[in-house]
C-alpha cells in the first residue's frame, strides 16, 4: 500500500506598512543598527497603550478578500503568552478565536486549496549569539528592531498533497500578494516565511496521521526539499514499526535535513485571553466593499487572458502572468499593434532578466522594427538597452546608429554568389548531398555582412546552389 501526503501551510507575511503594528516606530531595513527602531510600546514597558495600525488592517483585509475569505463583523486581538528573551512583553499580540477573516480559497495548478483564516499579529525580536566556544564564554544579545513589526498569518486547511504543490501554493501566494500590493513578500528579506505541517497516511484512509511542523522556511527551494525530507523520514519511521511524534522541527540548510526543536505546544499552553488594551474592532462594511472594489485583476484571471486572448505558450505565461508590471507592459505593447507572441518573447528573453522596463510604446516600436525585418535581433537588443537607458525611441536610436537589416534582394544575391565563389569545397559538398555544408556558407555570409536578413540570404544561397 502506498502513502498519501497531507500538508497544511501557515505562511507569515509582512504587510507593506511604514510603521509597526501597534506603535509609530519605523519598520527599518535589514542590517540597520540593532535597537534603533524601538519605543516604549514595542519594548513592552508598563503603562503604554498599543494602537492598531490601520494600513496593516487594510492590507490584511485586502489579502483576505483576494483569497475569497469571509470578513466577520467583529474581530479582536488576543494575548498569546509565552516567555522567550526576544519577546519583551512576555506575550505576543495575535488573534485567536475571532480572526479578521475565515473560509477562503486559492486555486493552485487547477486544484482548490482552502484557506482557513488570515489574521494579524506582531513579529518578535531577534537573538544574536556571540562568544567563544572553547571557553564556553557565550554571550547573547537581543535586537528588538523587528519586535512589533506587523505580520499576516495565512493558514490553509490540510489540502496540499505534495512538496511540489506546497511550493506552487507558496509561489502563487507570493504572486497574489505582490499583485494586490499587500506585501513585497520578499523571502530573502524575511517578509514571507513558510511553516508547513506534514503528515502521511495510508492511501484511501480518512484519518489524519500525526503531523510535524517545520518552522521558518525562507525559500521556495528549502520548502520543497524540507518537505521531501520530512515525508521520507516519516515513511521510514512508520514502515519500521516506529511512530511519528508531534513536534516542531527545523530545517538545516547545511545538512539538508530536518531536526527536532521542541515538542509541539497546544493552544492551552499559551493561555490565550482577549487583549485588554485594544477594544474589539467593528469592521465597517462600506470600507470592506471599498477595498474589495479597488482590488486589481487577480493573477489567475490575467493568466487565462494571456492564454485565451493572446495565445501565449505556458512558459511565457508563467513569467509574464506572475508579474503585474510585466503583464501590464505586455498588454500595453500589444495594444500599439506589435505582434503578441513576439512581444512576449522579448519580454521573457530580454526585459525580465534585466528587470529594467522600457515604456510600452518603445517596446512595441522595437518589436515591430525587428518583426518587420528593418533591423536584426542583435541590433534590436542594443536598441532596447539604449532605449531603456535614455528613454529615447527605437526609431531615433536606429537612425542615429545607422542600424538596418540588409533585405535588398539584388544586394544579397551578389553577396551570396561571392560566398559560393570563395568556398568552392563547401559549395561542392552541398551540391553532392551534404546538407550541413550550408552552415559553413551561412557563417561566411554573416561574417561578410552581419546585418543581412538571414532568412532571405539562405533562400538566395539555396537558389544559387540548386
Ligand atoms: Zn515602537
Amino acid at each position: 500500500m502506498s502513502w498519501e501526503v497531507v500538508i497544511g501551510m501557515e505562511v507569515h507575511v509582512q504587510p507593506k506598512t511604514r510603521s509597526k503594528m501597534f506603535c509609530g516606530c519605523a519598520i527599518g531595513e535589514l542590517g540597520d543598527a540593532p535597537n534603533t527602531h524601538v519605543c516604549e510600546v514595542c519594548l513592552g514597558l508598563p503603562g503604554v497603550l498599543p494602537v492598531p495600525n490601520k494600513a496593516a488592517v487594510e492590507a490584511c483585509l485586502k489579502t483576505a478578500l483576494a483569497l475569497n475569505c469571509e470578513i466577520p463583523q467583529h474581530t479582536k486581538f488576543d494575548r498569546k503568552n509565552y516567555m522567550y528573551p526576544d519577546l519583551p512583553k512576555g506575550y505576543q499580540i495575535s488573534q485567536y478565536d475571532l480572526p479578521m477573516s475565515i473560509n477562503g480559497s486559492l486555486e493552485v495548478g487547477g486544484r482548490n486549496v482552502r484557506i482557513r483564516r488570515v489574521h494579524l499579529e506582531e513579529d518578535t525580536g531577534k537573538l544574536v549569539h556571540a562568544g567563544d566556544k572553547l571557553h564556553k564564554a557565550w554571550e547573547s544579545y537581543v535586537d528588538l528592531n523587528r519586535a512589533g513589526v506587523p505580520l499576516m498569518e495565512i493558514v490553509t486547511e490540510p489540502d496540499i498533497r505534495s512538496a511540489d504543490e506546497a511550493r506552487d501554493y507558496a509561489m502563487e501566494l507570493r504572486t497574489l500578494l505582490r499583485s494586490i500590493g499587500a506585501s513585497e513578500a520578499d523571502m530573502e528579506k524575511g517578509q514571507m516565511r513558510a511553516e508547513p505541517n506534514i503528515s502521511i497516511r495510508r492511501e484511501g484512509s480518512d484519518e489524519l496521521g500525526v503531523k510535524t511542523e517545520l518552522k521558518n522556511i525562507n525559500s521556495f527551494r528549502a520548502l520543497h526539499r524540507a518537505i521531501l525530507y520530512e515525508v521520507d523520514r516519516q515513511q521510514k519511521l512508520l514502515e519500521t514499526g516506529g511512530t511519528v511524534v508531534q513536534e516542531t522541527r527545523g530545517w538545516s540548510e547545511a545538512e539538508q535535513r530536518t531536526f527536532s526543536q521542541r515538542s509541539k505546544e497546544f493552544a492551552e499552553d499559551y493561555r490565550y485571553f482577549p487583549e485588554p488594551d485594544i477594544p474589539p474592532l467593528e469592521l465597517d462594511r462600506a470600507w470592506i466593499e471599498q477595498i474589495r472594489s479597488a482590488l486589481p485583476e487577480m493573477p489567475s484571471v490575467r493568466r487565462e487572458r494571456l492564454v485565451g486572448l493572446h495565445g501565449l505558450p505556458a512558459s511565457d505565461v508563467a513569467v509574464i502572468g506572475a508579474d503585474r508590471e510585466l503583464a501590464e507592459l505586455f498588454e500595453a505593447a500589444v495594444a500599439t499593434g506589435a505582434p503578441a507572441r513576439q512581444v512576449a518573447n522579448w519580454i521573457v528573453g530580454e526585459v525580465a532578466p534585466t528587470g529594467k522596463l522600457p515604456s510600452a510604446a518603445n517596446l512595441g516600436e522595437l518589436v515591430k522594427l525587428v518583426a518587420g525585418g528593418d533591423i536584426t535581433r542583435d541590433q534590436g537588443r542594443e536598441v532596447l538597452a539604449e532605449s531603456v537607458e535614455t528613454g529615447r525611441t527605437p526609431a531615433e536610436i536606429v537612425a542615429e546608429h545607422g542600424f538596418k537589416q540588409v533585405s535588398d534582394e539584388s544586394e544579397l544575391r551578389v553577396l551570396a554568389q561571392a560566398v559560393i565563389d570563395a568556398n568552392p569545397k563547401a559549395a561542392a559538398d552541398y551540391r553532392g548531398g551534404k546538407k550541413q555544408a550550408m552552415q559553413a556558407l551561412m557563417q561566411d555570409l554573416r561574417k561578410r555582412a552581419p546585418h543581412s536578413n538571414p532568412k532571405l540570404a539562405s533562400e538566395l544561397l539555396l537558389k544559387l546552389l540548386g
